[in-house]
């Protein structure tokens, strides 16, 4: 969706519909978030690192997430990513 312009915007429905379609991949320093934005409909992969956030072993996570696709989206400033669009997910530790 090349005329989507880039907007940075978040809606309530943006989690929801982002982690319908969620493919979650643990890595040792957190995880890879695969799947399309809930805005402009991209497929992109996100990379969560653990470190980089505070949290008590076992609580839910929220990791901020923002598109970062590589469709060049009309409008986007020079050196950011994505369509603009960002939204939070609560990432639950399963202990595995
Ligand atoms: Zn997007
Ligand atoms: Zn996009």
């Amino acid at each position: 969706m090349t005329q989507l312009p880039y907007r940075e915007v978040t809606a309530a429905a943006y989690a929801a519909a982002y982690t319908a379609g969620l493919r979650l991949t643990g890595t040792p320093d957190g995880a890879v978030l695969s799947g399309a934005c809930p805005r402009c409909a991209c497929p992109f992969d996100f990379t969560y690192v653990r470190r980089a956030y505070r949290h008590r072993p076992g609580a839910p996570v929220t990791v901020p997430v923002l598109c970062v696709c590589d469709t060049p989206h009309t409008g986007r400033p020079p050196g950011e990513e994505g369509c603009g669009a960002y939204w939070n997910v609560l990432l639950e530790r399963t202990g595995r």
